[in-house]
């Protein structure tokens, strides 16, 4: 029962595998009607029902190449991928970074307000010296 008198023929990417076409299968054609190779398995020669994925096809290759150029821009490592718990935690460490510069700009602002009010003191200083009032 097993055998459908489906054989195998050798894939024409010379990729060492062999490969067969079966109408019946539920995966043998693409939903716009063209043939699916599938992989045949020697060992047990039977059609395995599994397209059959050529990795000297010139689309496994464009995949290949698209991967290739993708990695580069994975934002995550291998080791935290997509860790919730690791960015709600650098949040948080940035939200304490960001109180401490706001907590320092008006400690600054303080400080800055303190001089231009020396300033302005010396500036009236100068100005009751030229008047001659000093
Ligand atoms: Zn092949």
């Amino acid at each position: 029962m097993a055998s459908s008198g489906i054989r195998p023929k050798p894939c024409k990417n010379n990729c060492g595998a062999n490969i067969y076409f079966d109408a019946r299968s539920a995966i043998g054609k693409t939903p716009e009607g063209k043939w699916v190779p599938l992989l045949w398995d020697d060992e047990q020669d039977i059609g395995t029902d599994t397209p059959h994925q050529c990795p000297n096809s010139r689309y496994a290759q464009q995949q290949q190449q698209q991967t290739t150029q993708q990695q580069p821009v994975r934002p995550i490592g291998p080791a935290g991928g997509g860790d919730h718990e690791e960015i709600l935690r650098r949040l948080d460490r940035i939200d304490k970074s960001i109180m401490e510069i706001t907590q320092s700009l008006a400690k600054f602002a303080k400080y800055l307000e303190g001089n231009q009010r020396m300033a302005d003191s010396d500036a009236r200083y100068d100005q009751d010296k030229e008047d001659g009032f000093a």
